[in-house]
């Protein structure tokens, strides 16, 4: 599959639909699309106060102030990475204390 190819399938409700809709591939174009969506969801939602530094042109979805990139990231590393974030502010805050 195309990486790509996804976009040219007919949606679930597009005039195509019925009769893409026995097709077993189809399932992964409509996965795609979702994960796609749900990557575009993180990446706008992830932090308001790095909104401004979102950069989303040509299908981008890096961040400017976090340096990461929802797009080429897969969620796995995104999520370790926002640990290792939260490990190192509890421990910055822990040595804030007297
Ligand atoms: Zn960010």
């Amino acid at each position: 599959m195309d990486a790509n190819d996804y976009y040219r399938a007919p949606s679930g409700i597009g005039p195509l639909a019925a009769e893409w809709q026995d097709k077993p591939h189809r399932l992964l174009y409509d996965l795609a699309r979702e994960v796609e969506q749900l990557q575009r969801l993180l990446w706008l939602r992830h932090d308001p106060e790095h909104f401004s530094a979102l950069y989303g042109d040509d299908g981008e979805m890096q961040c400017g102030v976090c340096g990461l990139d929802f797009r080429r990231m897969d969620a796995s590393l995104l999520e370790k990475v926002w640990q290792m974030k939260a490990l190192i502010e509890a421990a910055e805050k822990s040595q804030e204390k007297p």
